[in-house]
């Protein structure tokens, strides 16, 4: 389970500090697929943002599977960001590696042996069906297959939870389609909780089973998909 308790946090900026989130409380099933909707500048980026700590929240907390993870020392935050999963709309992958070494690297990271990393890396390769592309870079792939790599990535390391930052948003309807359908597929397999943000409806209604609107940084509504769609 994810528990989030009074999550504050706001920016500095020239013009004064911005609230970018206010008092948020969450909590998150193990094993479900978790949307948080709202427009830009609402909050969504923060907010998955300072469930990994990629962000220091000025105040409250963030419980992940039992462990607080605002209360962790950099040290201990770096091993449970292992089980930490995240990918992003930009993919984030290192284009001078192969796909191979870039799924690799959170196991290289961990200090994984060269055997079992490799046989992992195949294994995950093949989950999200690009084990015959472990050798190219990743310039000569179509986006869909640069995100796959970034799913195997964030998978590598068998984490308990996947964060997911817009990673459908810069796809064609079809290729987010059928990356919505592996990450289905994916948390069926593994029951693993996946926590997304998107601006778009159709994604939380294709895969989310409960969600949060969050509005200027305060989340406004929280429920079922189906109780936000099917209307009576
Ligand atoms: P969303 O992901 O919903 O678009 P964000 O979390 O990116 O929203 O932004 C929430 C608010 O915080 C916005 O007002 C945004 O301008 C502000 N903000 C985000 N990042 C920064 C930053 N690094 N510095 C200052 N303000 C920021
Ligand atoms: P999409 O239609 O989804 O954008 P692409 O046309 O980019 O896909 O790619 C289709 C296929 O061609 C994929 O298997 C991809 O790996 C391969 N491919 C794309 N660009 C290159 C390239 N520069 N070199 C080698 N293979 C490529």
């Amino acid at each position: 389970m994810i528990l989030v308790e009074n999550l504050t946090k706001s920016y500095k900026s020239a013009g004064g500090p911005v609230t970018a989130l206010e008092n948020i409380n969450l909590r998150i099933q193990k094993g479900d697929i978790f949307g948080i909707i709202g427009f830009s500048g609402a909050g969504k980026s923060t907010l998955i943002r300072c469930l990994n700590r990629l962000e220091e929240p000025d105040s409250g907390t963030v419980e992940i599977e039992g462990l607080r993870i605002t209360d962790l020392d950099e040290k201990e935050l770096r091993m449970a960001r292992r089980k930490i999963g995240m990918i992003f709309q930009q993919f984030n992958l290192l284009d001078s590696k192969t796909v191979f070494q870039n799924v690799a690297f959170p196991l290289k990271v961990a200090g994984v042996p060269k055997p079992q990393l490799a046989e992992r890396v195949r294994e995950i390769l093949d989950l999200v069906q690009l084990g015959d592309k472990e050798n190219v870079y990743p310039s000569q792939l179509s986006g869909g297959q640069k995100q796959r790599v970034g799913i195997a990535r964030a998978l590598v390391n068998e984490p308990d939870v996947l964060l997911s930052d817009e990673a459908t948003s810069a796809l064609d309807p079809q290729t987010t389609y059928s990356t919505l359908e592996l990450l289905k597929d994916i948390n069926r397999q593994l029951n693993l909780t996946i926590v997304l943000i998107t601006h778009e409806l159709d994604v939380l209604q294709h895969i989310c089973r409960n969600m949060a609107v969050i509005e200027k940084g305060r989340i406004v509504e929280t429920g079922t998909v189906d109780k936000f769609f099917l209307q009576p």
